[in-house]
């Protein structure tokens, strides 16, 4: 069993290989400390990147129903800035979007310099829910890999760095959270009868995102598999390999106007 990970670039994934379950050696008090000083530095980093202006982040969420995307945006961001962090969530496309290319309403979406953009769900749903459901013929969605990488290798040449979550729970999971909304008068909102026939291809979606994790992860535009079974968990993997990226990116506050030492500020 291999643990959270970012696969080798070109290797062919095998999510069984992946526990949803792992935890390291983490209970949940300490994975909740860290998260709380990783997310310090997030906040910090976070402003960094909007002062300096060059450079942006967009992170891409992808899992199943009841996977945890709504979860995991709302616990990992909730100190941030919101000025900086735009999100964007991915749904069946418009008339006037499926009349346009599919990344056309992808890359209005992208975050400028300065932001961290979010999108909860993707142009990744073009290769999952598409071709599970044969929405496009084959000879169509097969183009789309090596058209994601193209459109990601372009978004890197244009100083957004991206990373691609896939919170990865197990069929068991993913029943227990659905009776959990079942049984909360508050969760019922989340429950769609729609969700289960989605449910009955458990097999056919995990195909389809071993193949886009596979094929579409790039040392430019990398994929993270989580283990997301245990909520603190999945959050401390997230922001951890966030602040890692953009400790990566080092973003630097502008340099000063001259003479600030100077300035004395009339009454
Ligand atoms: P939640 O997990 O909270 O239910 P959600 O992301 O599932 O949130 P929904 O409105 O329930 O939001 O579902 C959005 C639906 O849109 C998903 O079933 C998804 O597969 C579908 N969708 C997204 N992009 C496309 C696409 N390009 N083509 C077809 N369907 C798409
Ligand atoms: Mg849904």
């Amino acid at each position: 069993m291999k643990n959270h990970l970012v696969p080798k670039s070109g290797s062919k994934v095998k999510l069984q290989d992946y526990d949803p379950d792992f935890r390291g050696d983490y209970d949940k008090a300490k994975a909740v400390a860290e998260t709380d000083q990783l997310q310090d530095k997030l906040e910090n980093l976070q402003e960094r990147l909007y002062a300096e202006n060059k450079q942006s982040l967009l992170i891409v969420f992808q899992a199943m129903d009841a996977g945890g995307k709504d979860g995991t945006i709302g616990k990992v961001f909730e100190g941030i800035n919101p000025m900086g962090v735009r999100v964007a969530s991915f749904k069946v496309p418009s008339a006037e979007e499926l009349a346009h290319d599919f990344l056309w309403r992808i890359h209005q979406q992208v975050p400028p310099k300065g932001y961290i953009g979010i999108f909860n769900r993707s142009h990744y749903e073009q290769v999952l829910v598409v071709r599970v459901n044969a929405l496009e013929p084959k000879e169509v969605w097969k183009r789309h890999y090596d058209q994601i990488n193209e459109f990601e290798r372009l978004l890197a040449d244009s100083g957004t760095r991206v990373m691609k979550f896939f919170l990865h729970i197990s069929k068991d999971e993913q029943k227990k959270r659905f009776e959990d909304r079942l049984k909360d008068p508050e969760k019922h909102w989340k429950f769609s009868m729609g969700d289960l026939p989605v449910r009955e291809r458990w097999n056919d979606y995990m195909k389809a995102y071993e193949d886009a994790i596979s094929r579409c992860n790039t040392d430019y535009a990398p994929w993270h598999i989580v283990p997301a079974n245990t909520k603190w968990y999945r959050d401390l993997v997230v922001t951890k390999a966030i602040v890692q990226t953009l400790e990566d990116m080092n973003p630097a506050y502008p340099a000063p106007e001259p003479d600030l030492d100077k300035v004395v500020i009339p009454d």
